[in-house]
């Protein structure tokens, strides 16, 4: 079984029900188990600023899929969800990025894996620590914690605290 770390984000409308549907998704789709969910976090955006806040998450799953099926699937759920792209790094319902899969080193035309920004983002790097603490950074071989600290100046602030992959989906039901 692969496992996969995603980056899952929303800016418009009822922000929670998009992360909620979108996690959904990826749990009811027959060869995807979500196994791990992070806490929501409310985030500043970042590279195109003139929009409103983020809530972001993580989710650790585990998949039949291969990476290119995954982004597929991820791509088919924004399209579900009402995903428009008008502006690059502009507002958006929902967006999904994968973020790891396995160990997996991935340089394609529509796919580069590890996610080629996660490092310089602490929005995604803050929930990734809630499902992924031991993680170690590849590059400066340091603790996602340290890594975090350094970039911390409040733009990721905890908005929910989330109890599990269950908990979570029963509860936004
Ligand atoms: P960013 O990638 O900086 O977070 P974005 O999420 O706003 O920006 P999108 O418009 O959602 O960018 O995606 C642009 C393209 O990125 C997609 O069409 C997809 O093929 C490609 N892509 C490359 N690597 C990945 C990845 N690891 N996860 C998701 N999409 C990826
Ligand atoms: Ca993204
Ligand atoms: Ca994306």
């Amino acid at each position: 079984m692969n496992v996969a770390f995603l980056s899952i984000g929303s800016n418009i409308g009822d922000r929670l029900d998009h992360l909620t549907e979108a996690v959904r998704a990826l749990h009811q789709n027959e060869k995807t188990t979500v196994t791990v969910i992070s806490s929501i976090y409310e985030t500043a955006p970042v590279g195109y600023t003139d929009q409103a806040d983020f809530l972001n998450l993580v989710v650790k799953i585990e998949t039949e899929l291969d990476p290119f099926a995954l982004l597929e699937l991820c791509q088919q759920i924004e399209q579900e969800l009402g995903r428009e792209r008008i502006i690059r790094w502009g507002p958006r319902t929902v967006d999904l990025d994968i973020l790891l899969y396995n160990n997996d080193n991935i340089e394609a035309e529509n796919l580069t894996i590890p996610h080629p920004r996660m490092y310089e983002r602490a929005f995604v790097l803050v929930p990734l620590i809630d499902v992924a603490s031991d993680f170690i950074h590849p590059k400066t071989g340091r603790q996602l914690l340290d890594e975090v600290a350094d970039q911390a100046d409040g733009s990721v602030r905890l908005w929910k605290t989330i109890e599990g992959v269950q908990a979570f989906l029963r509860k936004e039901k």
